[in-house]
């Protein structure tokens, strides 16, 4: 079953973390998770767009604003 896919927001991107050319899927606003990697990663616009390691602040930013990144996954 693909329903829902085409609401998945992804772009394409290169990967701070595995330093690749890669697809990465939004998981809250701003922040990207690597398809190649697997690595959350937060998109950083100055000038030109990269996706830059999340902070600690960051990872908890995630957390308080997507539900499901932690445990529930369905
Ligand atoms: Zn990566």
């Amino acid at each position: 079953m693909m329903k829902g896919f085409s609401n998945i927001d992804t772009v394409q991107g290169v990967c701070e973390n595995c330093e690749e050319e890669t697809i990465l899927v939004a998981i809250v606003t701003d922040y990207y998770r690597c398809t190649n990697c697997g690595a959350d990663t937060r998109q950083h616009i100055n000038g030109s767009i990269r996706y830059i390691k999340l902070t600690e602040s960051d990872k908890a930013y995630i957390k308080a604003n997507n539900d499901t990144y932690n445990t529930d996954k369905r």
